[in-house]
């Protein structure tokens, strides 16, 4: 069948003004992201204070804290930290540290979790938001709209944790987390656009929403409901998350939140597990407690992951992930298995496709239920492989289509070539035989 012709997607504003100390003037939203944590006056002219704020010493945010649990971390790790970090805002919470990482440099999850030398050679600078529908439901910048049928909203820029690999660490993104009057802007928006219909799911991101203050996802609960009293079937709501890993406290110990999701009731939630040791007692009693807010409609646990060399780039590993997931009272379907980002993920890490199309064959010969699908993100959108679709080589790139059948040249290779400029990540999407290089 002919492909339908797609519109040309329209970049995104990469703009936003914001109060410095030099007075007002427009700062580029990349800067307040990298440095959002580390400048705690910008922090509060935006009004914003992560809800986490409130449980001092929950958070490492020094090296000095880190070696007090970290011991072997040794002089010339320590200075790399402290350069890297002078750059690169640096976040762990406490309990990952203590209860998921090892005291050894050799621990294969440090690069995760730690700063390293590597990110200064790698920005970083991404553009996987950049592609989305010209119409979108909603225009504003926490509003991203790749598919009419699906929306993601950007809750908030912060997570407990700043995965060392986060394709957020240097975005463009709207900064801090949304607002009472953000949410009302959006959602008077959303009840007066002609799209809404089309809408079958919103995707509360981030950062990550469980780190957001229970008052704000109550509101957006409020407006929710509204939102789906106009429309003839549900716009579901999914939960994208890694606080259960990175600090299952916060879920377990604040009433605001936990009545917040009760009201919210997403029918999904998905979870961002990286590795077999992530998974503790604490992750499970979390998810526990998450199912049992949905009372008689539980929400749908499913997790996701990138894969990283010299991680989890090995189905006994993600199968030892699944089964440990598998050992708790919720039942969690595995998803995506996330084909690493050839930008933003560290460069020791990447894989090509045929190599993770190899780790999903071996994953592939076990119940249909603990399958997950090979999804590679594209700025177009998410292409699935499937175990054994052929991936020719077409010279230098294999042909891909995302969900919607738009074609996306996707590179063969996981070269990391330290130099690279960001303008040339191995990547080539199209449009209709038309490239954005
Ligand atoms: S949990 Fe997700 S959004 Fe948060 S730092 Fe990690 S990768 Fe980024």
């Amino acid at each position: 069948m002919a492909r339908r012709p797609l519109p040309l997607p329209a970049w995104p504003l990469t703009i936003a003004t914001a109060r410095g100390s030099g007075g007002d003037k427009p700062i580029e939203i990349n800067r307040l992201r990298r440095y959002d944590c580390r400048v705690p006056d910008l922090v509060r002219k935006q009004g914003y204070m992560p809800a986490t704020a409130a449980m001092p010493g929950e958070l490492i945010t020094s090296l000095e804290e880190l070696r007090a649990v970290l011991t072997r971390i040794d002089a010339t790790q320590a200075e790399e930290i402290e350069r890297v970090a002078s750059r690169y805002a640096f976040r762990v919470p406490r309990f990952y540290v203590e209860n998921v990482l090892r005291n050894d440099p050799a621990d294969p999850l440090w690069p995760l979790a730690i700063p390293g030398q590597v990110e200064l050679q790698d920005a970083g600078e991404e553009r996987w938001d950049a592609f989305q529908l010209p119409r979108r439901v909603v225009d504003h910048p926490r509003w991203i709209q790749k598919y009419r049928y699906e929306a993601l909203l950007r809750v908030t820029d912060f997570c407990s944790g700043l995965c060392r690999y986060c394709y957020l660490k240097n975005r463009d993104v709207a900064p801090g987390c949304i607002s009472h009057g953000e949410i009302d802007e959006i959602f008077d928006a959303a009840e007066q656009s002609p799209q809404r219909g089309e809408l079958r799911e919103l995707i509360l991101s981030g950062g990550d929403p469980l780190a957001a203050p229970g008052a704000i996802l109550g509101h957006f609960a409020e407006r929710i409901d509204r939102l789906n009293r106009t429309v003839p079937r549900r716009i579901t709501v999914c939960i994208h998350t890694r606080d259960p890993v990175w600090y299952p406290g916060r879920i377990l110990q604040s009433a605001a939140l936990r009545e917040a999701l009760r009201r919210l009731a997403p029918s999904s939630y998905i979870l961002h597990v990286v590795h077999p040791r992530e998974v503790t007692p604490q992750l499970h009693a979390a998810l526990q407690l998450l199912s049992e807010l949905g009372g008689a409609r539980r929400p749908l646990m499913l997790t996701q992951h990138p894969l990283f060399r010299g991680v989890n780039a090995d189905a006994a590993i993600i199968t030892d992930l699944y089964d440990r997931l598998d050992s708790g009272p919720v039942v969690v379907k595995p998803y995506y298995l996330i084909h690493p980002f050839p930008d933003g993920t560290l460069p020791q890490h990447r894989l090509t496709l045929r190599e993770s199309q190899r780790i999903l064959r071996e994953l592939a010969a076990a119940p249909g239920t603990r399958v997950p699908l090979l999804t590679v993100p594209t700025p177009m959108g998410k292409c699935v492989i499937g175990p054994y679709d052929p991936l020719p080589d077409e010279g230098g790139y294999h042909l891909l289509h995302t969900k919607d059948g738009v074609p996306v040249r996707y590179s063969t290779g996981r070269v990391y070539n330290p130099h690279e400029s960001r303008l040339s990540i191995p990547l080539a999407p199209t449009i209709n035989g038309v490239e954005f290089g």
